[in-house]
């Protein structure tokens, strides 16, 4: 039994390894700093169950009428505490005013990215923020399904991949169980974001505790990113950062984003959410550089939540094409010089990998200028 024949064909939701009731499936750390399952050929009694939780083996799109909206939550103090409209906050209220439990995505104290529970507003805090490096959801799936068999409502927020592994594990609906998923770039790897916290760790000489990618101090919708290291914040232009120049250069993304099947706006969790792109088009007037949520509305039950919640927002409905940015559409495109990106990571100590790239990336603007003089 063999779950994929090339990395492609596997996002690393450990679906598999959480269904496998012969616990032959563990999820293994490659090269490149990725999680990937290997399964023990000894233990496997051959149930298949682990090709039935697999994401990525299911081709499944429901037809049916979605809302289009864009949405910023009234309070500013909401806004400004996440990465855009702060519709994530938003939808955890409504779970916990029916005292139920809330899942995404939190640093660890040695800043690595876990998928977290929080029951009520104080825990909430660690999940909320976009953190650009894949989570692990190592635990969650069979909490989730704990819960909802004691009848508790849950909120689980993630990657698409990671949502549909979650319905998929679970293999019934649930009337409590409200997903989001959120529009999806990409994952970075895990093992470049830890190479990367060490350098800054060692550069500055202390302990990193928090890192925020989308930064609104400059009311520019989070152009900025920054971090505290031993209670000292920096901040820096989030197109200067060396971490997010390797994400947005493209080459630190999981294999399987370049494939991904999920760049549409038809999905089967409750809603999508992401950044409002072209705002500016569609209603400057709205456009404050604090952030705004798009937000596509998929099921019943994710419109009786938004009849729920609406008041506390401001909020336009919209069109499906008034919200399609280029991860709605098509997969992010591996480029050329990947291959090299990570072999030189495997073979070079990070500070000298961080002055390679560096220099790499500064002869990919001089060509580009000099193209476009
Ligand atoms: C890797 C990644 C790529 C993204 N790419 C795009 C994009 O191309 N276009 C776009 O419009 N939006 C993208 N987003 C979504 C966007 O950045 C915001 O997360 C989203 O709009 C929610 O913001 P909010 O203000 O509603 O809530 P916030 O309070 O900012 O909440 C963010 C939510 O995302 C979850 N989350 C954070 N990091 C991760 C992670 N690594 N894995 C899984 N879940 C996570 C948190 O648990 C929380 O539920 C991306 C997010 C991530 C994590
Ligand atoms: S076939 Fe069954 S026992 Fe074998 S790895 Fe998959 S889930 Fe586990
Ligand atoms: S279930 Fe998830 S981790 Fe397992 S093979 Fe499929 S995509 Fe990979
Ligand atoms: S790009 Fe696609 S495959 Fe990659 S994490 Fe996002 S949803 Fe999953």
């Amino acid at each position: 039994m063999e779950l994929y024949t090339n990395k492609e064909e596997c996002c690393g939701c450990g679906a598999c390894a959480a269904a496998c009731p012969a616990t032959a499936i563990h999820m293994v750390w490659d090269r490149e700093g990725f999680l990937y399952p290997r399964v023990d050929q000894e233990k496997c009694i051959d149930c298949k169950r682990c090709e039935k939780v697999c994401p990525l083996k299911k081709e499944d799109r429901t037809e049916r009428e979605r809302l289009y909206l864009g949405v910023q939550a009234r309070d500013d103090r909401i806004r400004h505490a996440s990465s855009s409209g702060g519709m994530f906050p938003l939808l955890a209220d409504y779970v916990f005013r029916r005292q139920g439990v809330v899942f995404g995505a939190a640093y660890t104290k040695d800043m690595r990215v876990l998928h977290r529970e929080a029951r009520n507003p104080a825990e909430l805090e660690r999940l909320k923020r976009t953190k650009y490096v894949q989570s692990n959801l190592r635990g969650v799936y069979r909490k989730i399904e704990a819960y909802l068999k004691k009848e508790r409502w849950v909120l689980f927020c993630g990657t698409p991949c990671q949502v549909q592994a979650l319905m998929l594990y679970l293999g019934q609906s649930y009337d409590k169980l409200l997903t989001a998923d959120l529009v999806c770039y990409g994952v970075p790897s895990p093992g470049v974001w830890r190479s990367y916290v060490r350098y800054l760790e060692r550069k500055k000489k202390g302990k990193m505790t928090d890192f925020s990618f989308r930064d609104k101090r400059n009311q520019d919708n989070g152009h900025v990113c920054s971090y505290v290291i031993d209670g000292t914040e920096y901040a820096e232009k989030l197109n200067s950062n060396l971490y997010c120049r390797m994400y947005f250069a493209d080459d630190t993304v999981r294999p399987s984003c370049y494939n991904c099947k999920y760049c549409t706006p038809k999905r089967n969790g409750d809603l999508t959410i992401g950044d409002f792109w072209g705002l500016d088009k569609v209603k400057p007037e709205m456009d404050d550089g604090m952030g705004t949520s798009m937000v596509i509305v998929h099921t019943e039950k994710g419109r009786a939540m938004w009849e729920d919640i609406k008041e506390e927002t401001s909020w336009f409905a919209c069109e499906e094409e008034d919200v399609l940015q280029p991860r709605l559409v098509s997969p992010t495109l591996m480029p050329k010089g990947r291959k090299g990106f990570m072999a030189f990571y495997r073979m070079l100590p990070f500070p000298v990998f961080a002055v390679l790239f560096s220099a790499v990336l500064f002869a990919r603007d001089v060509r580009r200028r000099i193209k476009g003089c």
